[in-house]
């Protein structure tokens, strides 16, 4: 701001605060969430917060549940945006807030300082011992699943989250899920898929170290599954349109409207509402507690450093999802994965619920099995959707304006490649040629402004600008780019063999976004077999223990193919929760 302005700013909030019958005032302002700008209309009366208005957000509206209403009140009650941010929700929280402050700044509005204590979490009124039939643990997909199976199995069964908020990754996953013979495959013209033909990619794609066992209990469950998640609990999927992920021999994947968990894990929600099941969110499962028999009845959990005592009479699910944004777990076990790699997951996804199994005697298997997503924003470790131009044509450089793999390469080599670049990172590089087809610009609206506003993208009408903004040498950037275009058409590049062609890049507008790859998701788990029972190291069940969902570790062997976490997470969590109910005497 120049100072002739700032003077101006000055004098009118000097102006609207000095006198008596100032009469309200809105602003709106404007910050970058998780995904996109979110802005606040705030009104202020005589330097106060009266209303603060949600005008424009893309985030997450189960995940920043929160923000906008605990946090939104402690902002108007302390009329301050020096508060604590809601965990679980950081980003859209602190965007949140910078927001608020904005439109203060614009109104001239000097707000409260230090008021770290006004959003505090509500301590629910809980006896210190309950006793349930079954106590689900994790409120993702998994534990959902579980849940509603057992009370409509008659049992009486509460689910623990320990975020302030449900879903997991299960919630920001794009929710797709796989099924053979799906409804919408005939619309299609796919008439030859089946449940054992899924199995095999599912195998093949885990390098064969999947339990074929489970798999297939996986495949033939899953039309159930999905048609229980449409009919039962009304979970809206598009109706002419499947994703075919890679590794798959047929197009499979449903797809949820909005193209994320988001529609689950609402759906999810409303029926335990109806359902009458108690979800309890901040309340973390701490340990297991077994009886004299070795049996395990009941789980001990902290909320605000408070213990609580859950008993179950038939048993406990885990569905506690993996540990991918547990940095210090993730190098354990995969030393290759180290501090370099951010995550796409929810904060929940921190493992420890894992060593809670392992310390009543499950065996956790597979645990260095950890897939990576390459292409993910550098500051926040997200996927960057709009950088699936990928797919059409989009090449990968490197600082030194070369390519280094084909674009087109397995999830884990691709990482591999990029960390082994200047920096650990790369450009995703496209023209309006590849961008006409892939349509990602229009797509993801919303992820375009971000990352241009976060400096990570840019569009530009020549190379010389995409040059100046990425700092690559002009001369090598042209020659890559003369490069790619000479070699364009199937089976013509000669460097990298783009499987299904590179394109002419020869035009702008070009488009460019600096990517790194971030853990995603953790293939390993608690062992169980075909009937989500947990299993010990010598093969023996743990009796009055289940477990469903990304806290298991046999199904997808090496590599977990796009589109199976959602049938895994509802085919396994709907068996161990029946089976629990059942469990009870
Ligand atoms: P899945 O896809 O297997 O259902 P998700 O990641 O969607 O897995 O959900 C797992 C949920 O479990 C997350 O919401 C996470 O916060 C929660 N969770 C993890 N550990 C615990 C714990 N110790 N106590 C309660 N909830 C937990």
């Amino acid at each position: 701001m120049n100072l002739k302005k700032s003077v101006l700013v000055l004098g009118t909030a000097l102006l609207l605060s000095s006198s008596a019958f100032a009469a309200p005032i809105t602003t709106e302002g404007t910050a970058v969430g998780k995904h996109g700008d979110l802005t606040v209309a705030v009104t202020f009366d005589n330097n106060k917060i009266q209303d603060i208005r949600i005008v424009k957000s893309a985030e997450n509206p189960i995940l920043a549940g929160e923000v906008f209403t605990t946090q939104l009140e402690a902002v108007k009650a302390s009329n301050s945006v020096d508060i604590d941010t809601i965990s679980g929700a950081t980003f859209s929280s602190k965007a949140f807030l910078a927001a608020v402050a904005d439109a203060a700044q614009k109104a001239g509005v000097t707000l409260n300082k230090a008021n770290k204590k006004a959003v505090k979490k509500v301590a629910k009124e809980l006896p210190l011992v309950s006793d349930y039939d079954v106590v689900v643990i994790g409120a993702g997909g998994a534990g959902f699943s579980a849940a509603i199976e057992a009370k409509n199995a008659g049992a009486n069964v509460v689910l623990l989250e320990k975020m302030p908020a449900v879903g997991g990754n299960s919630l920001i996953s794009g929710g797709e899920m796989n099924v053979a013979q799906n409804w919408v495959q005939p619309v299609l013209g796919i008439m030859d898929d089946t449940p054992e033909l899924h199995a095999q990619d599912t195998f093949k794609g885990g390098d064969e170290k999947g339990d074929m066992k489970v798999i297939n209990v996986m495949t033939e469950e899953a039309l159930d599954a999905a048609k229980w998640c449409r009919d039962y609990l009304g979970v809206r999927f598009e109706d002419d349109n499947l994703f075919f992920f890679g590794g798959h021999s047929r197009k499979r994947a449903l797809i949820p409207v909005g193209h994320t968990g988001t529609e689950f894990i609402t759906k999810f929600s409303a029926k335990a509402r109806e359902l009458d099941i108690p979800v309890i969110t901040n309340m973390k499962a701490e340990e297991l507690i077994k009886d004299a028999s070795g049996r395990v009845v009941g789980v001990k959990a902290t909320m605000n450093g408070t213990e609580y005592t859950f008993n179950a009479r038939g048993g406990v699910v885990l569905a506690t999802g993996g540990f991918g944004a547990n940095k210090e777990m993730v190098k354990k076990y995969n030393p290759k994965i180290d501090e370099r790699f951010m995550t796409t997951d929810a904060p929940g996804s921190t493992g420890e619920a894992l060593y809670m199994a392992e310390r009543a005697g499950a065996e956790l298997v597979n645990m260095g099995y950890i897939q990576t997503y390459p292409i993910c924003d550098p500051i926040s470790g997200v996927i960057e959707l709009i950088a699936d131009a990928r797919f059409d044509g989009a090449i990968m450089l490197n600082q030194e304006g070369q390519r280094f793999v084909e674009e087109l390469q397995r999830r884990d080599v691709l990482s591999e490649a990029i960390l082994e670049q200047t920096g650990g990172y790369c450009w995703v590089l496209w023209n309006d040629t590849i961008g006409n087809i892939s349509k990602t610009v229009q797509t993801h609206t919303h992820e375009y402004e971000a990352f241009t506003k976060q400096g990570i993208m840019t569009t530009c009408p020549n190379l010389k600008c995409i040059a100046d903004f990425t700092k690559i040498d002009e001369k090598a950037l042209n020659a890559t780019v003369e490069r790619v275009t000479a070699m364009q058409g199937k089976g013509n590049d000669k460097d990298f063999n783009h499987r299904s062609g590179l394109k002419d890049m020869s035009t702008g507008s070009y488009y460019v976004i600096k990517a790194v790859p971030s853990t995603h998701h953790t293939m390993g788990g608690i062992k169980i077999n075909e009937k989500a029972e947990a299993l010990t190291a010598d093969g023996k069940l743990i009796p009055g223990l289940w477990a469903a969902g990304e806290c298991t570790g046999v199904t997808h062997g090496t590599n977990r193919l796009g589109g199976n976490a959602y049938t895994d997470i509802i085919v396994f969590g709907r068996i161990a929760g029946k089976a629990a109910a059942a469990a009870v005497k």
